[in-house]
C-alpha cells in the first residue's frame, strides 16, 4: 500500500500523519506517525476525518463566472475565468489607480503560497493593498512580541518545554477542544509536579483541567496582569538581577503597575484578592515559568498592550530568555505562524522584512528581479481594507485566497455589504464557499494533500506537507492560478507600455488608454511565478536570507530527513534554533522591553440597551469558518450548529429553558440560536461558537473595534442583548 507521511490540513500544531490508499479520494485512509515529535501519533477528531475532506462532492472542479445576461454563476474554462480576472484587474487599475486592486490572503495558506502571494501583489499588481486573515488571528502577540523582544515567533521554545517548565499560566486558550493533543505537554506538566494555571471567562474543557482557574470578566485581561505584576512587586518577587542586566524600562512599568493595587482589580476583573496573590505568589516563587496567550486576550481593541502586559509580568519575574520559561503565543490556523513570514501581510516583506526598510526593499527587489522602487509601500490592514469596498478611494476589485471573511470577518453584516460593493471579487476555494457565492469568477483550488507545500506550525518549526494523490480534473494549484494571471497581467502592462509611445497617438484627442501609475514600464521577469512548490520555496529560502525569518538554511530535502526545521537557519550546516532568546534578545541592544501598560475599557461596555457581554470562540469538532469540516459528516454531526452558552442565573432571569432559541442583538447585527445552560460561565456572558453562516452567524454581531497598533478587531468582547425568541 502507498504511504505518504504528511501533515493535518488544519490547525498551526500541523500534527504528523500518514495517508494510506488512493489514488481514489475515497480510498484514502489517515494513519498515526508517532515518530513526528509534536504530536507523537495523537490526532484530535478533526485530524483522524481529515481525509473525508478529500471526498470530491461538493467540491469545485471547473471555474464559474458569474454571467453578463442572468446574473448567475456558470461553468467557464480556465482561460476564460484567467482573462476575465486579469481583465477587471487591468480596467481597474487604468481607472482608479494601482491601489485600487486589493489582494486578500489566509492563514491557511502554505509558505509557497502566502510567499508568491505577497509578490504577486507587489510585483504583478503593484498594489500597496495586500493583507490576510492572520491579521485576525495573532497580529496583537506579534505586535507584543515584536516591541518587547525585537522578534516575533508565536514560540521561542519548542512545546516540550512546556512540560519541564514549573508553573505555566494558559491566558484565554482553549486547546481542549482547539488542539488537544497539545493536552499532553500540560498532562507532563502536572506529572512533573508543575502548575497548570488557566485564565477564561469560561470553564472550558481546559480550564477544567487546571490546578487554578481565573474568571475575569471579558476584556479585562491586561487589568489582571498588572495586578499580579503589582502583587509580584508587593511582595518583593520580581528578579531584579534579571531586571537590571536584560530589559530596559522598568521603572515605567513598575509605575504603571502599582497603580493596580489587588481591591482594584478584584473590582475590574471580578478575580478575587486571594487568587491574584496565590497565582502572583506562585509564578513569581517558580525558578521555570511561562505565559502562554491566545485569541482571549488578544483579540482585543487592546491586544497588543495586554499582551505587553503579559510580558511584563514574564520580565519582571525573570521568566524571559531563559530555559523553560517565557512568554510565547498558541498560532491558531494551520500556517499562521509562517502566513506572517513571507510577505502576504501589508507591512511585511519576505522573511519578516519592512515594507518600510530601505535595504530590505532591496534585498527582496535583487531576489524578484525589479526596481526597489517599484515595491509599493505598506497597504491597508485586513479590516480597514474589506471596509474600504466601494468607497471612493478604496478598493475596486479583490483576489481573495484561503479566506471565508462572510463568516469569519468581525461585523460580518457590514462585510458583506462591503464585499458585494466591489465593482469585481474573484475567489479562489476548493468549495463554494459563502464569500465564494458572491464573487463574479471562482477558481476552483488544489487542497492540502493534493499539493506540497510547507507550513511552518506554532513553534516556527518548518515542516513538509507532500501531495499523496492528484487533484481532481479540472482543479489547479493556487500557484497556477498566480502564474496565469501573471502572464496576463504581464502581457497588459507591455501592451499598454507599447500603447504609450507618444509615436502611438494618432491625435490630441485620441491618447493611450494609459495612465503612468496604473502599469509599470517594464515589466517583471516573465518566469516571476513557477508552479512547482519546490522551486517557490527555493526563491523564498533567497528572499529570507538574513532576515529575521531566516530559511536559508533549510530544504525540502532536509525537512523530510529532520522531520521539520526551526528557523531561524541562516545556513545548510545550521542546526536550526529552538530556543530563541537565551543569550540576548533581537533588539538593538539585546535587551528586552518593558511596556508599562495601563488598563482600559473595551470598545464596549454593557448598558441599559445591551446588558450583557458576549465573546466567542471555537468548539472541538468545527475549524474556522466550517468551509471544510462542516463538509464532514462526523465531524458536523458532533457539532451541528450554534448555540448560546449562558449562566443558570442570566437563564433564569431571562426565563430561559434549556434549548429555547434566543436572539442575540448588538449594535450591529442580530444572531439566532438554541441555549445551553451551564455554571461554567460568568453570569454577566454569553458565549456563541462563531464556525456558522446564516441566521446562526456570531460574527453578525462582533465589533470591529480596531487595536490601534495591531490592527486586530475586538472579537472577544462587545456588549449584547439576549432574549426569547417566539415561535413564529
Ligand atoms: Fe489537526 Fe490541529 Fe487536530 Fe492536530 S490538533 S489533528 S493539527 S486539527
Amino acid at each position: 500500500m502507498t504511504t505518504t507521511d504528511t501533515h493535518c490540513p488544519y490547525c498551526s500544531l500541523q500534527c504528523g500523519m500518514r495517508l494510506a490508499g488512493g489514488p481514489d479520494a475515497a480510498l484514502v485512509e489517515v494513519l498515526e506517525r508517532p515518530e513526528f515529535p509534536v504530536n507523537r501519533g495523537a490526532l484530535c477528531g478533526k485530524g483522524q476525518n481529515a481525509a473525508a475532506v478529500l471526498d470530491r462532492a461538493g467540491r469545485l472542479t471547473t471555474p464559474l463566472v458569474r454571467d453578463r445576461r442572468d446574473g448567475e454563476l456558470r461553468a467557464a474554462t480556465w482561460e476564460e475565468a484567467l482573462d476575465r480576472t486579469a481583465a477587471a484587474f487591468t480596467a481597474a487599475q487604468r481607472a482608479h489607480g494601482r491601489d485600487a486592486v486589493g489582494v486578500f490572503g489566509g492563514g491557511g495558506l502554505t509558505n509557497e503560497k502566502a510567499y508568491a502571494l505577497g509578490k504577486f501583489a507587489r510585483v504583478a499588481l503593484r498594489t500597496a493593498n495586500i493583507d490576510y486573515n492572520g491579521r485576525f488571528c495573532m497580529s496583537s502577540a506579534a505586535a507584543g512580541s515584536r516591541r518587547a523582544f525585537g522578534l516575533d515567533r508565536g514560540l521561542p521554545f519548542p512545546l516540550a518545554d512546556i512540560a519541564r517548565s514549573e508553573v505555566v499560566v494558559l491566558v484565554g486558550s482553549n486547546l481542549a477542544e482547539t488542539m488537544p493533543p497539545v493536552l499532553r505537554y500540560f498532562r507532563e506538566l502536572r506529572e512533573n509536579g508543575g502548575t497548570l494555571v488557566v485564565v477564561d471567562p469560561r470553564r472550558t474543557r481546559t480550564a477544567q483541567q487546571a490546578d487554578l482557574h481565573l474568571q475575569p470578566v471579558p476584556g479585562t485581561d491586561l487589568a489582571l496582569a498588572l495586578g499580579l505584576l503589582h502583587v509580584l512587586i508587593a511582595e518583593g518577587l520580581t528578579d531584579e538581577e534579571f531586571i537590571a542586566e536584560r530589559t530596559t524600562g522598568w521603572e515605567s512599568a513598575r509605575a504603571a503597575a502599582m497603580a493596580h493595587w489587588p481591591a482594584r482589580t478584584e473590582r475590574t476583573t471580578g478575580v478575587p484578592v486571594s487568587q491574584l496573590r496565590e497565582v502572583a505568589r506562585l509564578f513569581g516563587r517558580a525558578k521555570t515559568g511561562m505565559v502562554l496567550t491566545a485569541r482571549g486576550p488578544e483579540q482585543q481593541s487592546k491586544g497588543t498592550d495586554t499582551v505587553g502586559a503579559w510580558i511584563d509580568l514574564c520580565l519582571a519575574a525573570g521568566k524571559a530568555g531563559r530555559p523553560y520559561s517565557g512568554y510565547g503565543c498558541l498560532t491558531g490556523q494551520g500556517n499562521g505562524q509562517g502566513g506572517r513570514e513571507h510577505g502576504q501581510k501589508a507591512d511585511q516583506l519576505p522573511g519578516y522584512r519592512s515594507i518600510t526598510d530601505a535595504a530590505d526593499r532591496e534585498h527582496v527587489a535583487r531576489v524578484w528581479g525589479v526596481d526597489p522602487a517599484t515595491i509599493p509601500g505598506p497597504g491597508r490592514s485586513a479590516f480597514e481594507l474589506l471596509d474600504s469596498f466601494g468607497e471612493v478611494d478604496g478598493v475596486r476589485a479583490l483576489l481573495l485566497m484561503g479566506s471565508n471573511p462572510v463568516v469569519s470577518a468581525p461585523d460580518a453584516v457590514r462585510v458583506t455589504r462591503k464585499l458585494r460593493a466591489l465593482d469585481f471579487l474573484a475567489v479562489s476555494d476548493l468549495v463554494l464557499s459563502e464569500t465564494a457565492q458572491l464573487a463574479d469568477v471562482v477558481f476552483p483550488a488544489a487542497q492540502w494533500a493534493e499539493e506540497s507545500g510547507t507550513m511552518t506550525n506554532l513553534e516556527g518549526r518548518v515542516i513538509l506537507r507532500q501531495q499523496a494523490l492528484a487533484a481532481p480534473d479540472g482543479v489547479r494549484s493556487d500557484l497556477e492560478l498566480l502564474h496565469g494571471l501573471a502572464a496576463r497581467l504581464r502581457r497588459a502592462a507591455a501592451a499598454q507600455t507599447e500603447a504609450a509611445d507618444p509615436e502611438d497617438a494618432t491625435t490630441p484627442e485620441d491618447p493611450p488608454a494609459f495612465r503612468a501609475d496604473a502599469f509599470p514600464a517594464d515589466p517583471f521577469p516573465a518566469d516571476a511565478f513557477p508552479t512547482e512548490p519546490e522551486q517557490v520555496f527555493e526563491e523564498l529560502r533567497r528572499a529570507s536570507a538574513g532576515g529575521q525569518a531566516d530559511y536559508a538554511g533549510i530544504s525540502y530535502d532536509r525537512i523530510r530527513k529532520e522531520d521539520g526545521v526551526f528557523w531561524p537557519c541562516p545556513d545548510d550546516a545550521h542546526p536550526g534554533t529552538q530556543r530563541l532568546f537565551l543569550d540576548r534578545f533581537a533588539t538593538p541592544d539585546g535587551r528586552a522591553r518593558f511596556a508599562a501598560v495601563t488598563h482600559r475599557p473595551a470598545a464596549e461596555e454593557p448598558d441599559e440597551e445591551y446588558p450583557y457581554y458576549l465573546t466567542t470562540g471555537r468548539v472541538l469538532s468545527q475549524y474556522q469558518s466550517g468551509a471544510q469540516t462542516r463538509r464532514v459528516k462526523k465531524l458536523n454531526d458532533a457539532a451541528p450548529g450554534p448555540f448560546v452558552e449562558l449562566h443558570p442565573q442570566l437563564a433564569s432571569r431571562l426565563e430561559v429553558t434549556e434549548g429555547q432559541l434566543l436572539t442575540l442583538t448588538t449594535r450591529r447585527g442580530r444572531a439566532t440560536a438554541p441555549a445551553r445552560i451551564t455554571s461554567d460561565i460568568r453570569p454577566d456572558t454569553v458565549f456563541m461558537p462563531f464556525h456558522w453562516a446564516g441566521p446562526g452567524r456570531a460574527n453578525s454581531l462582533t465589533n470591529a473595534a480596531l487595536d490601534p497598533v495591531s490592527r486586530m478587531p475586538e472579537f472577544k468582547v462587545c456588549a449584547v442583548r439576549v432574549e426569547r425568541t417566539e415561535a413564529a
